[in-house]
């Protein structure tokens, strides 16, 4: 689809206007049943086969609260530096639309569990952006449209809509910030760095696996501008939906350069939804926004409030994890290593299979070694997450063992790696089944050693002539015959003595 939209340039908005945003994300739950239901939530089953009356919204059918469900919602709440409602209700968000066979969602309104928090993120200049939590509220998903028999899926052109309910009922947690001001021409990289930050949260707080790419995290990007030095807010866009870091970013990016048109040239913005396309990173017009009022909001009759104990949330907050940013400027500093080189593992999702690797007895430098090379570079080529690799961290540790020990050397080590990854068995098997010990007995090496200075006559000679740096190159000779395996410390030692000059 090509759309043309006026935009100025990113540069020329800034100059006139400063961005507010507001980041409304979805993350699913990794609960085992539906959110008011024991439906199972297990993930790609055959439609309509993970439902019952409750979630199908069949008459006189009762929903339960999913107690899991709460008590993720106080985690994350509390992982927000949230307050935690002593007392709180769901509410009916009704609105028609196929997939939500109730034809209300069961929400939470004006008393969401979790309010008035914030979430500290790491820009990448190292500067610390705080962002302000409105709210963290349960609610839970719709089912799932598929349009089928058009050109391009959409429903304009369908000749038939297919319905898979598995999906309703599933526990979401609503996550909203308050606007956020203040961040500039850094407002679409704030915009990512909280969504990511906000991922790796949920992440270690285990309440979901958040892949964005799974559809089990979304973000909704409110965005408006408004001249410098004005109070009031301008009027907002919200692209639904965006499911990426990266789209994120190009999203907010977008309707600031989009907004700023508008605004130049007269126009106003009109307050709606909007679609973000991939393609393109261009985002194109939705619905217009309902008030809050068109959703008739009003308290669920058929679930009792929601007054978790304080002893209960006391308990949950003593029993959080450590918190994302606060374990990589641990591990940052414990290993050693400068703020590029741990975004760099970072990026390379390497950070829980590296202190695994330690945990598993290997010294930090070479697990991150191995870790970030050998392997990272494997987990390129073939595609796959570096977690996804087939081999354990204990595995790697045990190569680095027999590094620590002599019996292999870095060349030998990667022939292990490799033998592991292609699935010839664990480490010491790989060793085993294709010969790799590094070879210092003196026996062995000594005949090597002894054909190598006959075959370079000249080398030898100016050796024994004392230009000792030469030897690197019988070395070098020898390594080659012993295809890598000699101990090359071992070797260069047995050429000095054999040529008779000292060390
Ligand atoms: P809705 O349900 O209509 O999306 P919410 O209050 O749930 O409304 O979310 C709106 C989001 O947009 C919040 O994050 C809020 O802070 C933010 N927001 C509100 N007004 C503006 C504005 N004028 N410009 C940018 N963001 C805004
Ligand atoms: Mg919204
Ligand atoms: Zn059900």
């Amino acid at each position: 689809m090509t759309v043309t939209t006026d935009l100025v340039s990113y540069e020329d908005a800034l100059s006139a206007y400063d961005p507010v945003m507001g980041l409304e994300v979805h993350v699913e739950l990794g609960t085992k049943t539906k959110m008011f239901c024991g439906c199972s939530t297990e993930l790609g089953q055959d439609a309509n086969t993970q439902t019952c009356p409750t979630c199908l919204g069949l008459p006189g059918a009762l929903p339960v609260v999913n107690e899991i469900g709460v008590e993720s919602a106080i985690k994350i709440g509390l992982a927000l530096n949230c307050e935690i409602a002593e007392w709180c209700r769901f509410a009916r968000k009704n609105y028609f639309y196929p997939d939500m066979p109730k034809n209300f969602q069961t929400s939470q309104y004006d008393e969401p569990i979790a309010f008035n928090g914030y979430l500290d993120v790491q820009l990448e200049d190292g500067e610390i952006f705080r962002v302000e939590i409105e709210r963290a509220h349960m609610e839970e998903d719709t089912g799932k449209s598929t349009h089928v028999g058009g050109a391009t899926g959409r429903i304009q052109g369908a000749s038939h809509s297919l319905l898979d309910y598995n999906r309703a009922g599933i526990p979401l947690i609503e996550i909203v910030t308050k606007p956020i001001e203040g961040a500039g021409e850094r407002a679409p990289e704030v915009a990512k760095a909280y969504v990511a930050e906000l991922r790796e949260v949920i992440k270690a707080l285990g309440v979901s696996e958040a892949r964005m790419d799974k559809g089990q995290m979304r973000c909704d990007v409110n965005l408006s501008l408004r001249p410098h030095g004005r109070e009031e807010f301008g009027t907002r866009s919200e692209t639904k939906n965006v499911n990426s870091l990266r789209s994120v970013e190009r999203a907010a990016r977008f309707e600031i350069q989009r907004h700023a048109a508008v605004l130049n040239s007269g126009g106003t913005i009109v307050q709606e939804t909007r679609h973000f396309h991939e393609e393109d990173g261009s985002t194109t017009s939705g619905r217009i926004k309902d008030n809050a009022e068109d959703y008739r909001y009003f308290p669920e009759p058929d679930l009792v409030p929601v007054a978790p104990a304080r002893e209960w949330v006391e308990e949950l907050r003593a029993g959080l994890p450590e918190m994302p940013r606060v374990r990589r400027n641990r591990l940052r500093e414990e290993w050693g290593v400068n703020e590029h080189d741990m975004q760099s593992i970072l990026n390379a999702g390497a950070v829980d299979s590296i202190v695994a690797t330690i945990e598993a007895g290997a010294d930090s430098a070479s697990a991150r070694k191995w870790w970030m090379g050998e392997l990272a570079r494997n987990a390129n080529e073939t595609g796959r997450a570096i977690d996804e690799l087939p081999m354990t961290p204990a595995q790697v540790a045990r190569v680095t063992a027999l590094v620590a020990s002599g019996d292999l050397n870095d060349k030998l080590a990667r022939q292990v790696i490799e033998g592991v990854l292609a699935g010839e068995g664990g480490p010491d098997e790989v060793v085993e089944k294709r010969g790799l010990k590094v070879v210092s007995d003196d026996g062995a090496l000594g005949a090597a050693v002894d054909e190598a200075i006959a075959a370079n006559t000249a080398i030898a000679d100016k050796i024994r002539g004392g230009k000792v740096a030469a030897a690197g190159a019988l070395v070098g000779a020898v390594m080659k015959t012993t295809r890598g395996q000699a101990d090359a410390a071992r070797v260069r030692e047995l050429i000095l003595e054999k040529l008779g000059v000292e060390g």
